[in-house]
């Protein structure tokens, strides 16, 4: 079995006197950068002149410099920024300020794996990616526990990368829930995997198309609603909490025979041929070619795809039906 890391193993006075950069404030920048401080960090935020995010991080009491200043003040700078544009950010503002024995680190390997940003030799490159969203990554931390982590080194300039990326992880709560050592290529085609056919390009369609399934079949889209994308998180919590056996254990044996027998015919062989499909794609390379020439090009399919899924019914039927669970709530 895979080895899991915890407290005990890092050492968080690696990071003693030495100040550390988020870049951006996002989901993930604003979870690393106030943990980080709350255990004791060095921290400041380095964002692009005029970022909504300044006023958030400053009313925290982060300090803020712009990007460049921040990454040479710098011991250690972590790219928390948006995957498409750290080539740029990279190349113009963050190179030209590292210096011998920093740390560049990442939150996902994309842009190492796929060169897209080429770090210089003499820097250590590390990645502390949390399993999970920076939401959870802040709030977990608050309450004394920590999201799950991958660690991994690309490059080891000063002999000490894989310590200092342990460290880092324990300042952001890490290694209160156990941290895993990867690699840059590993992590990068996992998570990739994950998210397209699993976790979210998987899901959705499974959601859609079954409330599809039923609207066309006449059925009230509010049950439909109900069936197919709001029960969704109840079963998710269960199977997290005790795998797929808790969940079966907790509904209904119907749902459970239901289950045997039917989901097979829902993910067939084609699925699968379709699946080692997309690994192949990101492998070689393709997935990450088609979404840099999709940003390098202004984005036209992202932002004609983002607009026609918020405008599917199923949206239309959510937002109406949450608004009534939260003023239900407020009552
Ligand atoms: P995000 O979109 O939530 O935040 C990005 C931040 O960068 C924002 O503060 C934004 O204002 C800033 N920004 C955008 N363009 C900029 C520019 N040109 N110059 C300077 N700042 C700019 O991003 P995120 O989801 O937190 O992702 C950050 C990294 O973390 C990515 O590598 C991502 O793959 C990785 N990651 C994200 C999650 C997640 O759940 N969101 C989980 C694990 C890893
Ligand atoms: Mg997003
Ligand atoms: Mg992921
Ligand atoms: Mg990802
Ligand atoms: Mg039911
Ligand atoms: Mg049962």
């Amino acid at each position: 079995m895979a080895r899991m890391y915890y407290d005990a193993d890092a050492n968080l006075d690696l990071l003693a006197g030495k100040t550390i950069a988020i870049i951006g404030y996002g989901s993930q920048g604003h979870a690393h950068a106030l943990n980080l401080r709350d255990s004791g960090v060095n921290v400041i935020v380095g964002l692009y002149p005029g970022s909504r995010s300044a006023a958030k991080a400053e009313a925290e009491g982060l300090p803020v410099k712009s990007v460049a200043d921040a990454a040479a003040t710098a011991d250690l700078i972590m790219i928390l920024l948006p995957d498409e544009v750290q080539k740029a950010v990279f190349e113009n503002e963050i190179k030209p300020n590292l210096s011998a024995g920093n740390i560049l680190a990442f939150a996902h390997g994309f842009n190492i794996h796929f060169a897209q940003v080429v770090p210089p030799s003499d820097v250590d490159v590390v990645m502390v990616a949390p399993k999970g969203p920076g939401h959870l990554v802040r709030r977990t931390y608050e309450q004394g526990e920590g999201v799950p982590c991958l660690f991994a080194v690309y490059q080891d300039a000063t002999g000490q990368a894989r310590d200092r990326a342990m460290a880092y992880a324990k300042g952001i709560g890490g290694t209160r829930a156990g941290i895993l050592e990867t690699t840059f290529r590993e992590e990068t085609e996992t998570d990739l995997f994950g998210e397209q056919v699993v976790l979210c390009g998987g899901l959705t369609a499974l959601i859609k198309s079954g409330f599809e399934t039923l609207v066309e079949a006449g059925y009230q889209p509010e049950l439909a609603y109900f069936e197919c994308m709001h029960e969704v998180k109840l079963i998710v919590d269960l199977v997290v909490e005790g795998g797929l056996s808790k969940m079966r254990d907790s509904i209904s044996n119907t749902a459970e025979y239901g289950d045997y027998t039917r989901g097979p015919r829902i993910i067939t062989d084609e699925t699968r041929a379709e699946m080692r499909k997309i690994l192949s794609e990101i492998q070689t390379g393709q997935f990450a070619r088609d979404f840099v020439l999709e940003n390098q090009s202004g984005k036209p399919g992202f932002t004609a795809m983002r607009r026609r899924e918020a405008e599917h019914p199923i949206e239309e039927v959510g937002k109406d039906l949450r608004a009534m669970f939260s003023w239900l709530k407020k009552v």
